[in-house]
């Protein structure tokens, strides 16, 4: 089995093969932080993150980054509408954006680079791009020339007459083609701005995911994810700035972009006026059941959003969670062996999480995935009800393991065994540990077993799988 991702430009399935063995290098476009984000907003957040989680689970080794932009236009004009500086507004919208993902039980991003501390990086690429003439000067601003970047339109798959006739054509500035974007914008009075060789400025927004990805991962890495409305212009340009200043191509293995969520068939954005805040839905309904309902479809297909939808997932994870109760409610009158249907029960435990690994390894297919995890809670249930209650505490433990694993990966079921049931990372460690020992890289084994027994965990290999027992809480 291996993981296969789709890619654009081949218009099928690949296979995915990272850079450096069993090492992912995952940069995320994070968000503007001027309001709350919303439903719509959350999405990359929450299926990009599953897929690092996922890609845990197989034993790699992720590095993710998710920047904050806290300079732009819409940041400029809604400090102005509030009366407070653009800083005062990025420190409160950072901090509710951070408690969002939190409550939505996202994993916090390794570096969260914000573009006002990465001037410096983004000034040196900008001036290499002007050294190597693809950048231009107008009074103070800097500007890309897309003319001079001979794959330009490349990632959308567009050619150059196209993007031309779509391009708005601004009458203020006297581009050399209305394509052309800024990289550096020279100050306006009362505009928050930094020293440049070309005078006082900020910065462009495309340039800052390519001066900070290059920062942290050098000119290549291995994943780039974010919306499907940033495919065009805002990954094209990343594309065509980190290409030309660093002379590396492909800058990006694999390119990950997630469809929308819709409202009656419209994309859910703030400008239109259609949008469900995703600290409202967390406090009606609670984050699992949101991340549960996002990741219901696939997430490169355009999502709908009703309230309808978030009620059965959280009538879903209610079924999930029955099963896992009524197992542990057994856990105390379990008998020490297990029968030989127990045995029958546990061998097959290992057929659902083939189905899991084959779903997820099909472009990180989670609806699925959920199908399995739905399946699983149907088919144990089933068992309890024929068995009465003539039940091993292995099976219980095994069963509940396996609701725990699927669920680290789609960052549900936390509350399993909640006393004594252990943090996703620690349950993703595990895994890792597997997949080291199916690869034979005994050294990662014995490391991950160190440190697991550093947390209190033993590990025990049985013919069923791992079993880990808590030594201390
Ligand atoms: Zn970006």
């Amino acid at each position: 089995m291996s993981l296969k991702v789709y890619s654009g430009a081949k218009g099928e399935l690949v296979d995915f093969v990272p850079l450096e063995d069993n090492k992912v290098k995952m940069y995320v476009c994070g968000p503007t932080v001027y309001n709350y984000i919303h439903i719509g907003n959350a999405r990359p957040f929450i299926v990009f993150d599953t897929v690092r989680k996922y890609l845990k689970y197989r034993g790699y080794k992720v590095t993710y980054i998710q920047n904050i932009t806290d300079i732009d236009d819409k940041m400029i004009n809604k400090a102005n509408e509030l009366g407070i500086t653009v800083k005062e507004l990025a420190d409160k919208f950072s901090a509710a954006y951070l408690e969002d993902i939190k409550a939505l039980n996202i994993e916090t991003a390794d570096v969260i680079p914000k573009a006002t501390e990465h001037i410096e990086s983004i000034i040196t690429m900008v001036s290499k791009l002007i050294e190597k003439e693809y950048a231009y000067l107008i009074d103070g601003s800097v500007y890309y020339d897309v003319s001079k970047f001979a794959g330009y339109g490349k990632l959308s798959r567009q050619d150059m007459e196209e993007i031309q006739h779509g391009s708005r054509v601004d009458v203020d500035v006297e581009k050399r083609n209305p394509a052309d974007f800024a990289l550096w914008k020279a100050a306006k009075p009362g505009e928050p701005s930094w020293d440049s060789p070309w005078g006082k400025g900020r910065p462009g927004w495309h340039i800052e995911c390519s001066a900070m990805s290059a920062e942290y991962f050098g000119p290549q890495f291995d994943i780039h994810a974010g919306g499907i409305d940033l495919m065009f212009p805002h990954h094209e340009n990343e594309v065509a700035q980190s290409e030309a200043a660093s002379g590396v191509s492909p800058s990006v293995k694999y390119w990950l972009h997630n469809g929308f969520i819709t409202m009656d068939k419209e994309k859910m954005s703030k400008s239109l006026g259609n949008m469900v805040l995703c600290r409202d839905m967390v406090d009606k309904y609670g984050g699992e059941t949101v991340r549960l309902y996002m990741l219901s479809g696939h997430f490169r297909v355009p999502l709908n959003f009703s309230e309808d939808l978030i009620v059965q997932a959280s009538q879903g994870l209610k079924r999930l969670y029955n099963v896992t109760d009524r197992l542990e409610n057994m856990l105390e009158v379990a008998s020490a062996y297990p029968s030989d249907n127990d045995k029958k029960f546990m061998n097959s435990l290992q057929v659902y999480r083939d189905s899991f690994i084959e779903s997820m390894d099909n472009d990180f297919n989670t609806p699925q995935a959920i199908a399995v995890l739905y399946n699983l809670a149907k088919d144990a249930n089933m068992y309890l009800d024929n068995s009465g209650d003539k039940i091993s505490a292995d099976l219980i433990n095994h069963t509940l393991n396996l609701f725990s694993e699927f669920g680290a990966v789609l960052g549900i079921l936390r509350n399993i065994r909640k006393k004594e049931s252990l943090p996703e990372d620690l349950m993703l460690l595990i895994r890792e540990r597997e997949e080291a020992r199916r690869r034979k890289d005994w050294s990662r084994s014995d490391q991950i077993r160190d440190t697991l027994n550093s947390h209190g965990i033993r590990l025990n290999d049985t013919p069923y799988g791992v079993q880990w027992t808590k030594t201390v809480s």
